[in-house]
C-alpha cells in the first residue's frame, strides 16, 4: 500500500480551532462574560416556511405505496433542475437543464470537479481564499499560483497577462472580503479565461446576497462565459441549507478540450461516484425556488443585510477601512491602530467581548485584517457594534 503523499502537504487548519480555543479559555477566566460571536460562516435563521413545508410533505409521500421513491437520477430529479434553470432566466440567463447537475453542496462539487482535470494543470487562487480550492488541489498535487488580493485593488485582483494557468478560482461575493466583481471585471476575466483556454470555477455561494441590480449574480451574464466557466451554487447561504445540503453546479455542453466535454465527463462522473441527493431534500430547495419560496428567503437575507449595514455604517463613523457588507454577508476589515489579525482578536475578545476571525487565517494576504459575518442575532450585532464604538471612539 502506498498512500498519497500529496496530504503531507495539506497544511493543518488551525483557524477556528484557535478561535474556539481562545474563546473558551477566556470564558472559564470570565465566566460572567456576555461574548458576541461574529466569526461564524453559518446561517442563524430558520428554513423557510415554504421549504420545510415542501419536505414535509414530501416525507409523508415517501411513507405511502405510490409516493415511494428509491434511488434518483445521481445528476438531481428534472423538477429542481428545471426550477435552476427558471431561476437563471430570471437573471436573463439561458441554461438547459441538463447543464445543472445537483449535488449535496458547492464544497463537494468544488473538490469533485478536480476529478476531470489533470494534475499537471496549473491553478489560479487569490490570497486571501476560501481554504477548501487550496487544500483540494494540493491533495492533488497540483501546482497552485496565488493572485494578490489587497487595498489596492479593493480585494479584487485582476488577470495578470504574463502568467499562464489552466484553472482559475473566482468567488464573488467572495468569501472571506465580501468584495463583489463588477460586469466589467468579470469580463476581463472571462476575456482572459478565453485567451488562455484555461477554465474559471467561479463560486456563486453567496450571489443571492446581491441585491444592486447592476452587479452580476453569474458568470453567465458575460458573454463568452459559457465556453470557459463552470458556476458552483448552493442553497446553503440562499435558503439556510447548510444543515440540509443541497447545490447545484452548472457545466455548460460548450466547454471542452482533446474531443472530451467536459458536461459529459462530469455526468459521467456523477454516475459512476455519486448516488444523488435525497428526494425529500430536494422538495425542499425547488421550494426554495417558488414565489413563495423567494420571498421568505429574501426576508431571511434581508435581515443578514442589515445587520452588515449597521456593520458598515458603524466601521464608517469609526473611519476604518472595510470592504464587503453590501451585497454579501461579510465584513473584511483593517485592523485599527496597524495591530496584527491575531493582536486585533485578542483586543476585541477581551475589551468587548467580541469574536470574529482573524484574516491570516485565510492567506499571507489576511495579515492586518479581520473577518466579521452578518450570520448572527439582530440585537447583538448591534450590542456588538455598540461595543467597538465606545472601545474605538475612547482611544
Ligand atoms: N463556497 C464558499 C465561498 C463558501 O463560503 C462556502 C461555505 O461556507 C461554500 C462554498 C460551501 O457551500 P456548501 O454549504 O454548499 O457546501
Amino acid at each position: 500500500m502506498r498512500l498519497n503523499q500529496h496530504y503531507k502537504a495539506v497544511k493543518e487548519s488551525y483557524l477556528f480551532s484557535t478561535v474556539a480555543k481562545k474563546v473558551a479559555a477566556y470564558q472559564q477566566a470570565h465566566p460572567g462574560a456576555d461574548v458576541i460571536r461574529m466569526g461564524i460562516g453559518d446561517v442563524t435563521l430558520p428554513l423557510p416556511r415554504a421549504c420545510v413545508e415542501a419536505m414535509a410533505a414530501a416525507v409523508a409521500e415517501q411513507g405511502t405505496k405510490e409516493g415511494f421513491r428509491g434511488y434518483g437520477p445521481e445528476q438531481g430529479y428534472d423538477f429542481l433542475r428545471c426550477a435552476v434553470r427558471d431561476y437563471y432566466a430570471e437573471k436573463q440567463v439561458g441554461l438547459d437543464a441538463d447543464e445543472i447537475f445537483i449535488s449535496d453542496g458547492a464544497k463537494s462539487d468544488l473538490g469533485n470537479m478536480l476529478d476531470l482535470f489533470d494534475q499537471d494543470n496549473v491553478v489560479l487562487v487569490p490570497d486571501p481564499v476560501y481554504p477548501v480550492y487550496v487544500d483540494t488541489n494540493t491533495m492533488a498535487g497540483r501546482m497552485i499560483r496565488y493572485m494578490d488580493a489587497n487595498a489596492q485593488n479593493d480585494f479584487l485582483p485582476m488577470p495578470d497577462s504574463a502568467a499562464d494557468v489552466d484553472v482559475i478560482y473566482l468567488c464573488s461575493p467572495n468569501n472571506p472580503t465580501g468584495a463583489v466583481y463588477d460586469r466589467a471585471q468579470l469580463r476581463q476575466w472571462v476575456d482572459y479565461a478565453r485567451s488562455k483556454h484555461a477554465v474559471i470555477f467561479y463560486d456563486a455561494a453567496y450571489e443571492a446576497f446581491i441585491t444592486d441590480p447592476e452587479l452580476p449574480r453569474s458568470i453567465y451574464e458575460i458573454e463568452g462565459a459559457k465556453e470557459c466557466a463552470v458556476e458552483f451554487n448552493s442553497f446553503s447561504k440562499m435558503a439556510g441549507f447548510t444543515g440540509t445540503r443541497c447545490g447545484y453546479t452548472v457545466v455548460p455542453k460548450g466547454i471542452g478540450a482533446d474531443g472530451l466535454s467536459l458536461n459529459k465527463m462530469w455526468l459521467r462522473r456523477q454516475t459512476t461516484k455519486f448516488n444523488g441527493v435525497p428526494y425529500i431534500v430536494q422538495r425542499g430547495a425547488a421550494a426554495a425556488l417558488t414565489a413563495e419560496g423567494q420571498a421568505q428567503c429574501r426576508e431571511n437575507i434581508a435581515y443578514y443585510l442589515e445587520n452588515a449595514r449597521v456593520m458598515s455604517d458603524t466601521l464608517s463613523r469609526l473611519g476604518i477601512w472595510f470592504t464587503g457588507g453590501e451585497d454579501s454577508p461579510y465584513i473584511w476589515m483593517r485592523c485599527p491602530n496597524g495591530m496584527g489579525s491575531w493582536e486585533f482578536f485578542d483586543f476585541l475578545l477581551e475589551k468587548a467581548n467580541v469574536v470574529g476571525t482573524p484574516g491570516e487565517g485565510f492567506g499571507v494576504n489576511g495579515e492586518g485584517y479581520f473577518r466579521l459575518t452578518a450570520f448572527g442575532d439582530k440585537d447583538k450585532t448591534a450590542e456588538a457594534m455598540a461595543r467597538m464604538e465606545r472601545l474605538f471612539r475612547q482611544r
